[in-house]
């Protein structure tokens, strides 16, 4: 049976380093929104941020879009390159009429930015607070405050598939086979879980 997650705690937990990642897929079921999610046990890696790099930066939030051809992406990244990319650029442009799908199991990648806490154990100390091996307290408090007045933001990036026109229900049958994009950005790990956890219920 699949393992039940009614918060988005449950959904991403936060690990700290020197626990173990998870070896094993979850498939979790939240019951509130009657659907099942992937979790995979490998996390969002640099190659996944490198292929969603046109959307992180060329796009906005809260709107839906198709990857550009490679021939437009290619100009976009020679313009930006040399400061003369127009804002929004001409070659991304926001769906008028976005039609996400809703997928019968979306799954849910889960970069370390999300899943560790900003109050993360430091236990190599480089800065000689103390001669013990193991947590160190003054490191740990640095860096917390540190990360706390830092304005952090975290992105996530749904993706789906849009629906045919004349369609008007959700089923993942009807879609027409083009990948759509959306980005949704947060200020803290806790907020961008919360936002996985309810984009799980319909849009993804
Ligand atoms: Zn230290």
């Amino acid at each position: 049976m699949a393992e039940r997650v009614s918060s988005h705690s449950d959904l991403i937990p936060p690990r700290c380093s020197g626990e173990t990642d998870p070896d094993a897929d979850r498939i979790v079921r939240i019951p509130i929104f009657k659907r099942n999610i992937y979790v995979p046990s490998h996390g969002a890696s640099s190659a996944d941020l490198a292929d969603f790099m046109w959307l992180l930066k060329f796009g906005g939030p809260e709107q839906w879009y198709e990857r550009p051809e490679p021939v437009k992406l290619d100009r976009m990244t020679v313009l930006d390159a040399v400061g003369c990319l127009r804002c929004p650029p001409d070659e991304l442009k926001a769906l008028d009429n976005p039609r996400p799908l809703s997928l019968d199991v979306p799954q849910i990648w889960v970069s370390a930015a999300l899943n560790t806490p900003t109050d993360d154990d430091v236990f190599d100390c480089m800065a000689g607070h103390g001669d013990f091996a193991g947590k160190c307290n003054q490191c740990t408090v640095g860096k917390r405050e540190a990360l706390e007045k830092t304005s952090l933001v975290y992105t996530l990036v749904l993706s789906t598939f849009q629906a045919n026109e004349y369609y008007s229900g959700k089923n993942s049958l009807s879609g027409n086979g083009k990948n759509i994009y959306k980005m949704i950005r947060c200020g803290g790990r806790e907020a961008a879980a919360a936002a996985a956890f309810y984009a799980a219920q319909d849009s993804i």
